[in-house]
């Protein structure tokens, strides 16, 4: 059988080694008698896979002790809703800050003007979002409730290369709210500089249907009333994500995803291999004029490559024959078009190497 490569943005590739044991756990769960998909939320057997997946992440992650990690539903757009939930009320009459850098920080504005109102502090729409606005140029609101960024944005392919400098004079209580759905755990991070960071799971995770929330304590509790129950953070930590019924089958797979992202190094091994990767990429697109990425480059993802072919007439032979050679799910999103390759964790450097020979084979020909 050929190889397969599967370059989605997402839901996406997952390690082998992790599916191999899931399936090999799939009828009996360690001796248990059950499928995991069959247990109680509240038994032994779950809890223990619960604290392992929440003990080996915070390890992961260097997760500060004063802030709660939560397993919550609703995707990355859930959160779109359910950040403003939680924080708008940490102000009377709230003003939200964003920085417009691409389709899905785009998403979050719109979500958010319904609970509150917005200020776009930058965009670089103007500029196609090819980059992120420089840091100098935001225009943030004294008081504002919180400062929402998308830190990789999918689609644009658009990453910060750090946390944004924020200014302890002017604004000493800023929380920075980070969209990291799309680059979490791909490179190294420093948690205390967030106030809250989610993620969609379907990534660099796990399943979908799985969404990760970090929370620093002094966040938890400023819920408008129309919070629901379910996704107020406070009751979610204050019953350990279990107020409500949590995805239990993908936080155990989530759970061997960090097991294996520990045996393999952790994450600096991982943002090794994440710059090896998307060098040998951007590398082979910037050979020649024959492909292009329009991003900046000290701005560009490590995990999404969206890039264009010169003659776009060629997109569909293009994709028919990374189609025959294993490469999987190399279209570009709708909304941009062009190709998109997704190189996060689980993609072997071989898979980018295979992309890589035939980007330069399809060039020749
Ligand atoms: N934010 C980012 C950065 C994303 O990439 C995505 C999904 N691709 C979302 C939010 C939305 O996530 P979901 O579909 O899980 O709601």
């Amino acid at each position: 059988m050929t190889q397969i490569f599967n370059f989605s943005a997402g839901p996406a590739v997952l390690p082998k080694e992790v599916l191999q044991q899931a399936a090999s756990e799939m009828l009996d769960w360690h001796g248990s008698g059950m499928s995991v998909m069959e247990m109680s939320h509240r038994g032994p057997e779950f809890s223990s896979i619960h604290r392992q997946a929440l003990d080996d992440l915070r390890e992961l992650l260097d997760v500060p002790a004063n802030y709660k990690i939560l397993f919550q539903q609703g995707g990355g757009l859930g959160q779109n809703a359910i950040v403003p939930l939680n924080l708008a009320g940490r102000r009377q009459d709230p003003v939200i800050d964003f920085v417009h850098t691409g389709s899905w920080s785009g998403k979050s504005i719109k979500e958010a003007a319904r609970y509150a109102r917005v200020n776009v502090a930058a965009s670089s729409e103007a500029e196609g979002f090819a980059r992120v606005p420089p840091r100098d140029s935001w225009r943030l609101s004294p008081d504002a409730a919180y400062l929402h960024i998308c830190t990789n944005e999918t689609i644009d392919g658009v990453e910060y290369p750090d946390a944004p400098r924020m200014d302890p004079m002017s604004d000493p209580d800023m929380p920075i709210v980070a969209d990291m759905s799309s680059h979490i755990l791909s490179r190294k991070i420093d948690v205390s500089k967030y106030g809250v960071i989610f993620a969609g799971a379907q990534k660099n995770i796990g399943p979908a249907g799985l969404t990760l929330v970090i929370v620093r304590d002094d966040l938890l509790d400023h819920a408008s009333p129309q919070c629901p129950s379910a996704f107020h953070w406070k009751t979610c930590a204050e019953h350990d994500s279990l107020y409500n019924t949590p995805p239990t089958y993908a936080i155990y797979i989530a759970g061997l995803v960090f097991a294996w992202l520990k045996a393999n190094g952790g994450v600096a091994a991982m943002e090794a291999r994440n710059i090896e990767k998307a060098k040998l990429l951007y590398e082979a697109l910037d050979r020649d004029d024959f492909y292009s990425n329009r991003v900046a480059p000290e701005f560009r993802s490590r995990m999404n490559v969206p890039f264009y072919l010169r003659d776009e007439s060629l997109n569909q032979s293009f994709l028919a024959g990374a189609q025959a050679r294993g490469l999987l799910q190399l279209k570009g999103h709708k909304s941009v078009g062009g190709m998109r390759a997704s190189i996060y964790n689980a993609m072997p450097i071989e898979g980018v190497q295979a992309l890589v020979d035939y980007l330069n084979e399809f060039a020749g020909r």
